[in-house]
C-alpha cells in the first residue's frame, strides 16, 4: 500500500495566519485600532515563557496588538483577578489568555471563570464549553478547532464517518468529540478506562490521539486508509544524536504512515495550528466587539 499523505499543519497554519493578517489590516482600517490579545503569564515556567513569546511574535506578524503581562510566581489570587477584571474592561483588548499551568496555589478554574466569556479566546470558560455543548456560537479551544480544520481540509464532509478521539481532557478530547459530532461524524470518545482500545481504534475512519503517551497508538491499530491526527507532543529522553531528546507524538508515525491514508507529523502537524487558531479567535472577537460582521472563510 502507498505511504500515507502527510498532512502539513505548518502550511495550513501559515495560510490561516495570512488570512488573519489580511482581515486584521482591514479591521484596523475600519476601526482605527488593531485587534488586541492580552496574554497573562504568572511565574517563570520555562515552557510557558517560550509559548508566550511565540504568541507575541505571531500577533505582531499578523498585525494584532499583543499586551503581555508577566507577573511574579508569588502573585496573589486577588491581584491576578484584579488584572483580569482590568483586561475585561479594556476596550483595546479583544481576547484574554491566561497561560496555564498557573503556579501551585492559584486556582485555575477561578481565574478562567473571571474572564469575560466574550474575550475568552482559549474557549476554556464554562460558558463557552456550554455553548459548544448545546451548539451555540462561542469560542472553541484552539487545538481541537485546528484539528477539525485539518480534517475538513483533507476529507471535506465528515458526515457518517466513524471517528475515535483518544483522551477526554477539557481542552482537547472533549471539545474535539463535540466538534466531530456537530460535523455529523459518529464519535467514540476513548480514554484511559476504555476496554480493547486497539480494536476500538481499528474501526475508525478518523483517529484523533490526545493522550500524552509517546507512540502509544501502533500501526496495527489503524484501519487502512484512515486519517490520523496526532495531537501528542512528547519529548523522549536525550540520546547521543538528539541531546535535547526527540519530539514524538502519541502515534507511532513510522508504523502508521504505511497503513493510514493521511497523517499529521510531530512536529509540524497539529502544533502550528494552535497559535494560528488563537489569532483567528482573537480576530473574530474583535469583529464581534466592534459590531462588524465576522469575516467568512477563516
Ligand atoms: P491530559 O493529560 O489532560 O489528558 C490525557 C487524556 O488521555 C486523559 O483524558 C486520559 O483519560 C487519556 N489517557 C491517558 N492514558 C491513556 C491510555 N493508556 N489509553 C487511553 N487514554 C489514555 O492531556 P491533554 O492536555 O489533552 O494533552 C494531550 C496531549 O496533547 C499531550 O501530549 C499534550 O502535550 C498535547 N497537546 C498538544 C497541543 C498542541 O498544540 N499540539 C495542545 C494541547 C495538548
Amino acid at each position: 500500500m502507498a505511504e500515507a499523505a502527510r498532512i502539513d499543519g505548518k502550511a495550513f497554519a501559515d495560510g490561516l495566519r495570512g488570512r488573519v493578517a489580511t482581515h486584521a489590516a482591514a479591521f484596523a482600517q475600519a476601526t482605527g485600532r488593531a485587534p488586541g490579545l492580552a496574554v497573562v503569564l504568572v511565574g517563570d515556567d520555562a515552557a510557558s515563557q517560550v509559548y508566550v513569546g511565540a504568541k507575541g511574535k505571531a500577533c505582531a506578524e499578523a498585525g494584532l496588538a499583543s499586551f503581555e503581562h508577566r507577573l511574579p510566581a508569588d502573585t496573589s489570587k486577588a491581584e491576578l483577578l484584579a488584572l483580569v477584571e482590568q483586561l475585561n474592561r479594556d476596550p483595546q483588548v479583544d481576547g484574554i489568555l491566561v497561560q496555564l499551568p498557573l503556579p501551585a496555589g492559584l486556582d485555575e478554574q477561578a481565574v478562567i471563570a473571571a474572564i469575560d466569556p466574550d474575550k475568552d479566546v482559549d474557549g476554556f470558560h464554562v460558558i463557552n464549553a456550554g455553548r459548544l455543548a448545546v451548539g451555540q456560537a462561542g469560542f472553541v479551544p484552539c487545538t481541537p478547532l485546528g484539528c477539525l480544520m485539518l480534517l475538513q481540509d483533507r476529507l471535506g464532509d465528515l458526515s457518517g464517518l466513524d471517528a475515535v478521539v483518544i483522551g477526554r481532557s477539557n481542552i482537547v478530547g472533549k471539545p474535539m468529540a463535540q466538534l466531530l459530532t456537530d460535523a455529523n461524524a459518529t464519535v467514540t470518545l476513548a480514554h484511559s478506562r476504555t476496554k480493547n482500545l486497539p480494536e476500538v481504534v481499528r474501526r475508525a475512519d478518523i483517529v484523533v490521539a490526545a493522550v500524552g503517551r509517546p507512540e502509544m497508538v501502533r500501526g496495527d491499530w489503524i484501519k487502512p486508509g484512515a486519517t490520523v491526527i496526532d495531537v501528542g507532543i512528547n519529548r523522549l529522553p536525550p540520546t547521543d544524536d538528539k541531546p535535547k531528546g526527540r519530539l514524538v507524538g502519541d502515534v507511532a508515525y513510522s508504523e502508521a504512515v504505511s497503513v493510514a491514508g493521511a497523517i499529521t507529523p510531530v512536529p509540524g502537524g497539529v502544533g502550528p495550528m494552535t497559535i494560528a487558531v488563537l489569532l483567528r479567535n482573537t480576530l473574530v472577537a474583535a469583529h464581534i466587539h466592534a459590531g462588524l460582521d465576522v469575516p467568512e472563510g477563516l
